[in-house]
């Protein structure tokens, strides 16, 4: 049987070049790469060799014939983006008209002239981007790195923001380990860029300054009574159940039988698992115990993640939805409220087959407590409550009548976002740093030897793995400068280096 990509696809393409008969897809090629929700092996040309399971850094790819249950429905997750269905007959033997063996290959971009370590490339964070980042710079023995990390604890959202009970993306974090090993990479931890070390000082003693500081805060929502108590942001509750030493006072309130998740992407899918899990089951992963301890006394009883539009526009992935509906999670969606909206017939597969999902989960009986529930079509307009929330009041998002739900706590949970640099030009529409292809810009014009990559680069978007083709390309930019002699003249060489390290390791 042919192999299948499961829930913790990471996106990161290591498998497309692994596989000897470009069965994946889409390939960062190919043009919707950029916005594919995971990664999809065509079963009629698997040739089932497993060169994409040990290609896999987060052990998404299983052989089909040992698909577990809770995954099965991976393999029409697979095969319908090829539009195949997931038959026997479809899947094997292979037919005769495979695709050739055509898998991109990149040009590594060369390096000549430099001495061995000579390139002395300073990286701003250490969480997937600036790891990415740093596994293409040491393929060039002329590139030695500097890794500066604010935390005490490296890998950045590998680290602190996927959720305890998605034991697989996490193990992201051995890939990143074994880069962290090379020779040539040395991580600072502990060390703030303003703080310990100024900008200013990585472009002196650096030939090249790469910024992967991420999109540290979230996008506020703008109604009345988000001040109150009861009210934070799904992101820092991600935080605080991961141990995030920024959030140990983040506790949520969880004394009231009902909570609320406003927006409904894939953290607030996270969030209202993490709420609603058997606290056992919590207990094996690497759940922070303090958060797990709340857990176990909490009183919620029904998670209720909100949408302001329709199931077609949903913002959570379909390998998620698949996750919750199938996994150990209690979902439920109602369906006289699915009823009620004008779904519009889709072409797109994914998007069609996340609305077959949703009407399904809703035919389901309403599960035992605690439970998740996906309601669609709600504005918020007002967080109720005197000094602490009480409830919440929506419009219907088409109609316009008011819907008030009872909750003594409502997240917020509508996106991350960046904050400005002191010292880089920012993008307020997007919180990005101003860049053009990975180099950063000030009025069109780049800064010499400063890039940017990861969410401070696109905005926050996408999988652990998209990170690593946008790495590619920052880092593509930079050799390509670097060898047109476009990187500043900088104290990089001679003793400035040394003198650096020391100033630094006595501050
Ligand atoms: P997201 O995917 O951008 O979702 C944001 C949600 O907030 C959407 O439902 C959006 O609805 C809603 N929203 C925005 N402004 C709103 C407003 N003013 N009022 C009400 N709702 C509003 O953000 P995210 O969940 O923070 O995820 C960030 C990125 O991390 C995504 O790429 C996600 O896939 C990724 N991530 C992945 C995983 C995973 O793979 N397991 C886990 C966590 C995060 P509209 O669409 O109507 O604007």
């Amino acid at each position: 049987m042919p192999h299948v990509i499961t829930q913790a696809c990471c996106g990161d393409a290591s498998c497309v070049y692994a596989c000897p008969v470009n069965c994946i897809h889409p390939t960062p090629d190919e043009p919707d790469f950029g916005i594919a929700e995971m990664l999809y092996i065509d079963p009629s040309t698997c040739v089932d060799c497993g060169a994409c399971v040990s290609a896999c850094p987060v052990g998404a790819i299983v052989p089909g014939h040992r698909l577990p249950e809770t995954a099965a429905r991976f393999a029409d997750v697979n095969a319908g983006h090829y539009g195949e269905p997931a038959t026997d007959e479809a899947r094997f033997p292979v037919r005769a008209e495979w695709r050739l063996p055509m898998a991109p290959i990149t040009k590594p971009a060369r390096l000549g002239g430099a001495a061995p370590g000579e390139l002395r490339v300073a990286i701003v964070g250490s969480g997937p981007s600036a790891m990415y980042a740093a596994d293409e710079l040491l393929k060039h023995r002329e590139v030695k790195v500097s890794v500066f990390e604010r935390l005490s604890q490296p890998f950045g959202l590998a680290r602190f923001g996927v959720a305890p009970d998605h034991e697989s993306t996490r193990s992201v974090a051995n890939l990143f380990d074994e880069i962290a090993r090379h020779p040539n990479i040395t991580i600072a931890l502990n060390t703030e860029i303003g703080r310990d070390i100024t900008l200013d000082e990585l472009r002196r003693t650096h030939h090249a300054v790469l910024w992967a500081g991420g999109a540290p805060t979230d996008r506020p929502l703008a109604i009345p009574g988000v001040d109150l108590e009861g009210v934070q942001s799904a992101t820092s509750v991600v935080g605080w159940y991961n141990g995030h030493p920024d959030f140990a006072d983040a506790a949520p309130l969880l004394d009231g039988e009902r909570a609320v998740i406003i927006g409904n992407g894939n953290v607030a899918l996270d969030v209202a698992r993490i709420l609603t899990a058997d606290p056992d089951r919590l207990a094996v992963t690497s759940i922070d115990l303090t958060a797990l301890a709340s857990l176990r006394d909490s009183a919620v009883r029904e998670v209720v993640v909100a949408a302001r539009r329709g199931p077609e526009n949903a913002a959570f992935t379909l390998p998620e939805l698949v996750g919750l509906a199938d996994g150990p999670a209690r979902v439920w969606t109602d369906p006289a409220e699915l009823a009620a909206l004008d779904i519009p017939e889709l072409h797109d597969p994914e998007q069609a087959a996340k609305i077959a999902l949703l009407h399904e989960i809703s035919q389901r009986p309403r599960p035992a407590e605690p439970f998740i529930r996906l309601a669609f079509g709600l504005t918020p307009e007002q967080i109720l409550g005197d000094d602490r929330a009480t409830g919440i009041r929506f419009r219907r998002t088409v109609g316009g009548e008011p819907v008030e739900l009872s909750a003594g706590l409502v997240l917020t949970a509508i996106g991350y976002r960046g904050l400005p640099v002191p010292g880089l030009p920012f993008d307020e529409a997007d919180g990005t740093v101003t860049n053009r292809d990975g180099r950063i810009v000030v009025d069109e014009a780049p800064l010499p030897g400063m890039y940017v990559t990861g969410w401070a680069k696109r905005g926050p978007t996408g999988f652990i793995g998209t990170n690593k083709t946008d790495s590619q390309e920052t880092v593509a930019a930079l050799l390509d400068d670097a060898q047109a002699g476009l990187l500043p003249a900088t104290a990089a060489s001679g003793s400035a280096p040394r003198r650096f390290g020391r100033r630094l390791a006595a501050r």
